[in-house]
C-alpha cells in the first residue's frame, strides 16, 4: 500500500466505509480468480436474497443457538443487559442490543458474529492486493458488491478508481438502484459491471424486491450508452419468475441493449436459510426447494434460443 492516505490521482486512502466481508478466491463474482469485497446497505429486499446480512446499513450481530456453549462470556461482556440466562438456557434480546460487537469477541465458541465493520479504502485494497499473483494467471482480480456498493457511492468509487490506477481488473456487481451521478464516474475505471435483472415488469419487481425497476432500467442504457461492459445477472426463482413470459422479455431486453451484452443466470438456492435464523429474520421464501441443475440449464438454454449469450 501506498505509505501516505492520499493515493493514486488524489484518491483518499482513509475514507471509511461499512464492509461486510472480503472473500477471497471467489469464482462466480466475474472472470478468473477474484476477491470480493461486500459491502453493507441495500434499498432493495429481494425475497430470495442471499445476503440477508448485507441488506441494513448498521452492523449486525447473528446469533447460531446451536454453536453456544453456554459459557456466559457473553453476558459478561454485554454492557446492556442483552445476553440473559434463565430457564429456557441462553436468550439474546435485540431490542437491548446496540450492536457494539462486545459480545461476538468474547464468543469462544463462534455462536455470535459481528457483520459489518467499518474499514478505509487503504486496508481494503491492502487485503486485495494479497493475491495479485492469482489475478494475473487467471485474468481475475476485485469485485465490489453488496448489499448495493452504490448506498457508499463515495467509498465505492474510491475504491474503484484506486484499484484502476493500480492496474487491478474491477468489477462492480450492483442492483443498478441508485441515482445516474453515482454510476456515471465508475464508467472510466470499472472494467464490468454485473448487473442485475430480476424482474421486468414493474408491479412484479416491486411486489417481490420492495421498488420498481424503472430506475434500474433506466441506468442499464444509460450505461450501455456510455460504452461500458455490461453482464446481466438474472435470478431465477421458482413461483416468482421462471416463465417463458420472463424469459421472452429477457431476450427482448437483451435485444433492445445491443451486441455483447451477455445474461448470467442465477438459480435460486437455499443456502442462505441459515443466515435469516442467525438474523432473527424469517426467510421471506420458506422452504422453495433449490432449482436443480438440469433446470437451470434449461433456462440457459431456452434463452440460447432466443438469441442470448447466456450461461450459468
Ligand atoms: S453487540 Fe454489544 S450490546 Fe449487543 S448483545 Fe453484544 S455486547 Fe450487548
Ligand atoms: S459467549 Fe458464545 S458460547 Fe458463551 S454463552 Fe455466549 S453465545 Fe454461548
Amino acid at each position: 500500500m501506498n505509505g501516505s492516505l492520499i493515493g493514486d490521482e488524489g484518491v483518499d486512502l482513509s475514507r471509511v466505509g461499512r464492509v461486510l466481508n472480503i472473500q477471497r478466491f471467489a469464482l462466480h463474482d466475474g472472470p478468473g480468480v477474484r476477491t470480493t469485497v461486500f459491502l453493507k446497505g441495500c434499498p432493495l429486499s429481494c425475497a430470495w436474497c442471499q445476503n440477508p446480512e448485507s441488506i441494513a446499513a448498521e452492523p449486525q450481530i447473528m446469533y447460531a443457538a446451536a454453536r453456544c456453549a453456554g459459557c456466559r462470556a457473553c453476558e459478561e461482556a454485554c454492557r446492556q443487559g442483552a445476553h440473559r440466562f434463565d430457564g429456557e438456557g441462553h436468550v439474546y434480546d435485540r431490542l437491548r442490543c446496540v450492536r457494539c460487537g462486545a459480545c461476538a469477541a468474547a464468543c469462544p465458541a463462534g455462536a455470535l458474529e459481528l457483520a459489518g465493520r467499518e474499514q478505509s479504502v487503504g486496508a481494503v485494497l491492502d487485503e486485495v492486493q494479497r493475491d495479485v499473483p492469482y489475478y494475473a494467471e487467471s485474468g481475475g482480480g476485485l469485485t465490489i458488491s453488496g448489499g448495493e456498493p452504490l448506498v457508499q457511492p463515495a467509498f465505492t468509487a474510491a475504491l474503484a478508481r484506486q484499484a484502476a490506477a493500480r492496474a487491478l481488473h474491477t468489477c462492480l456487481d450492483t442492483t443498478g438502484f441508485a441515482p445516474w451521478a453515482a454510476l456515471e464516474p465508475l464508467v472510466a475505471v470499472v472494467d464490468l459491471f454485473l448487473y442485475d435483472v430480476k424482474l421486468l415488469d414493474d408491479g412484479a419487481h416491486r411486489r417481490w424486491t420492495g421498488r420498481g425497476n424503472e430506475l434500474i432500467l433506466a441506468n442499464l442504457e444509460r450505461l450501455v450508452a456510455a460504452g461500458a461492459a455490461v453482464e446481466l445477472r438474472c435470478p431465477i426463482i421458482p413461483t416468482v419468475n421462471d416463465t417463458d413470459d420472463h424469459l421472452d422479455a429477457l431476450a427482448r431486453l437483451v435485444g433492445r441493449l445491443g451486441g455483447g451484452v451477455g445474461c448470467a443466470i442465477l438459480p435460486y438456492h437455499t443456502m442462505a436459510r441459515s443466515k435469516y435464523d442467525r438474523l432473527g429474520m424469517v426467510a421471506p421464501l420458506g422452504d422453495l426447494p433449490s432449482i436443480p441443475p438440469q433446470r437451470a440449464q434449461q433456462w440457459v438454454d431456452a434463452l440460447r434460443r432466443r438469441g442470448v449469450d447466456a450461461r450459468l
